[in-house]
């Protein structure tokens, strides 16, 4: 396979997690019946631009079909987040009433309701019809079609050029990364702003993140790869702030090249040189990723199977994608995890894909109360706790499993 970026062959292997079925690909109870598909879960990097990619081995029509479940606005950190960034972007940017908002991949509507709300005229650009209606319930405008340069400037075209444009965790969802981003020049005008969220990759090495790692993920962005990726396709990256969302994601905030008016911020210099400190610019810093993440794999099935023998209960919080990768490397089935609970209604009587977990709503929890709540999303764990407190009561005890087996 050779590079999604630059070309180059890629032949550095940076953590190899075997095989699963794509993570948001649910069961029912009819096609529980029927074979998965399990594709290989490998991540590149390429030693000349830097980009960590996803082993080639789908489409993404075939992973964002419209059975696709992720819903942003079920969680409350993340709207809240979505909130905050709006309100930064108003007063930094000086938005209002004459301006234009993008925002591609606006998922539910979660961020976009907070620029509508303040009177900016936005449009949403989301390709998965659920999430689309959703959105379009909302109030707000939404195209309904796949983002890159075909499209953007069909938008322009169109009349639709954008003072800032958004696009939050999908970077890495991108196949054709060099055309994505191509699409963002097209759109934005002479001065417009584009701004960019994803998981940072240092953090996720760091912290053992692997079970962010998804068929739904291309590719794993640093600062480097991204600076590399936007330069040859016509952005510059102006300004970038680090994040505490997902467990460590960086906001990056790019301007046309040939008529952005921002001067780059010593932020860009002191991150790059922070990355390449670490060693993310080295073979050598990928070598001891697989190790951790088999250790974590190890421990949390001795916590699983002691719990067992011990006549102890466990169940799990939040089907979402992490907790399929998770469950799927550690060969986790129902006898040791009998069901996870979700407050999305669209997930539960669902089955988790590979593990074949059943999806149970959270009021489960009161009648079976048991002795143990693993928290999948680690990120909103603070949250999750809030929310079953009551579990407390009887003596439960919350457990996560990154960066390490930990009972709180
Ligand atoms: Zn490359």
């Amino acid at each position: 396979m050779n590079c999604r970026h630059c070309g180059a062959h890629l032949s550095q292997t940076m953590i190899d997690l075997g095989s699963a079925p794509p993570s948001n690909a649910y069961l029912t109870t009819q096609t529980l019946h029927m074979p998965e598909r399990w594709l290989p879960l490998k991540v590149l990097v390429c030693t000349q631009c830097w980009l960590a990619q996803t082993e080639d081995t789908t489409t993404a029509e075939m992973l964002f079909d419209a059975e696709y479940a992720y819903y942003s606005s079920f969680s409350r950190t993340w709207l809240d987040h979505a909130k905050r960034y709006v309100q930064d972007m108003r007063s930094r940017f000086a938005l209002d009433s004459t301006s234009y908002v993008i925002e591609v991949a606006a998922n539910d509507g979660y961020l976009l309701q907070y620029v509508q709300t303040l009177g900016i005229p936005c449009l949403g650009i989301e390709p998965t019809s659920g999430t689309a209606a959703a959105a379009r319930a909302k109030g707000l405008p939404i195209i309904e079609q796949f983002f890159g340069r075909t499209l953007a400037e069909l938008l322009v075209v169109e009349g639709h050029q954008a003072d800032l444009t958004i696009a939050n965790n999908v970077l890495a969802h991108v196949p054709d990364i060099n055309d994505f981003i191509t699409g963002f020049k097209v759109l934005l005008k002479p001065s417009g702003v584009a701004t960019f969220e994803f998981p940072h990759l240092l953090e996720l090495v760091e912290k053992n993140q692997f079970d962010t790692i998804y068929h739904e993920h291309f590719s794993y962005l640093s600062l480097t790869a991204t600076l590399n990726i936007f330069n040859r396709n016509g952005l510059e990256i102006f300004d970038v702030k680090q994040l505490s969302t997902h467990g460590g994601s960086l906001r990056i905030y790019a301007q046309r090249k040939d008529s952005g008016p921002y001067k780059i911020a010593p932020r860009v210099s002191e991150l790059l040189r922070r990355e390449k400190e670490a060693g993310l610019l080295s073979e050598k810093h990928f070598t001891d990723f697989q190790p951790r993440a088999n250790k974590v794999k190890n421990d949390l099935l001795l916590f699983l199977i002691n719990a067992k023998e011990s006549g102890k209960r466990v169940v799990a919080y939040g089907a979402a994608a992490k907790g399929n990768t998770l469950l799927n490397y550690c060969g986790i089935r129902p006898d040791l995890l009998p069901y996870v609970v979700d407050m999305n209604p669209v997930k539960q009587g669902k089955f988790m894909p590979g593990s074949r977990i059943p999806i149970l709503a959270p009021e489960q929890i009161q009648k079976d109360r048991p002795d143990y709540i693993l928290i999948l999303p680690w990120n909103i764990r603070q949250e999750v706790i809030g929310l079953l407190d009551y579990a407390k009561g009887w003596g439960c005890k919350f457990v996560t499993a990154i960066p390490r087996i930990e009972i709180l």
